[in-house]
């Protein structure tokens, strides 16, 4: 990264954990907070805005960005790819942004190389039941796909003692609050 004024934050959790309502929530509370907008192959849902959630490419147009080192990272998740871009990332930092890095377990172990000291949080459903209830519940995806994401749930939770912090997503209310007081503990 070429600046130093803002602060990242690693923040990451399986499918369905509610990992967006809790940022959503928290970026009503403090306004300097932002979350970075990646690219994704990965056809948009339905409601999903360009440029909003994600700006959706082509699989040519995202290996070309790998090719010429625009991403901070990134990584293929269940059949599609998803990465950082860095240089909208370096804007939002230099505006003295807390910006939050929303990705997956591959991408992130990426960014803790590239960045051993960043603050990173995982956060876990309370069981998986409750994940697989939640990720159902959701109804965006078929069969096929919550099975995949599922399967990939259990993947990422066992690499949760990577992160410097767990939180439980069980009251969203005390889950804002923990990731709240983990950004401004200093
Ligand atoms: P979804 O398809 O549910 O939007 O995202 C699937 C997974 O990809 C989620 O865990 C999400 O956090 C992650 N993801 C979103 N953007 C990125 C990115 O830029 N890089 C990486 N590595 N993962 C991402």
């Amino acid at each position: 990264m070429n600046n130093s004024k803002g602060k990242l934050v690693l923040y990451s959790g399986s499918s369905g954990v509610g990992k967006g309502t809790i940022l959503k929530k928290l970026m009503e509370l403090d306004s300097n907070v932002c979350v970075s907008l990646s690219d994704t192959t990965r056809p948009p849902r339905e409601g999903e805005i360009e440029g909003v959630h994600y700006c959706f490419i082509t699989r040519d147009a995202f290996e070309q960005k790998i090719a010429e080192g625009g991403y901070l990272e990134y990584a293929e998740y269940c059949d599609n790819y998803y990465g950082t871009p860095l240089r909208q990332l370096n804007e939002m930092l230099a505006q003295g942004k807390t910006v939050f890095l929303e990705i997956e377990v591959e991408g992130a172990l990426q960014v803790m190389k590239k960045i051993p000291d960043i603050l990173s949080i995982f956060v876990l459903p309370p069981s998986f039941e409750v994940l697989e209830k939640r990720l159902r519940n959701r109804g965006t995806e078929d069969e096929e796909t919550i099975e995949s994401r599922l399967e990939k749930a259990k993947e990422e939770i066992g690499c949760r003692s990577r992160y410097s912090y767990n939180v439980i997503n069980d009251d969203l209310n005390t889950a804002v609050k923990e990731v709240y007081d983990i950004i401004h503990q200093d």
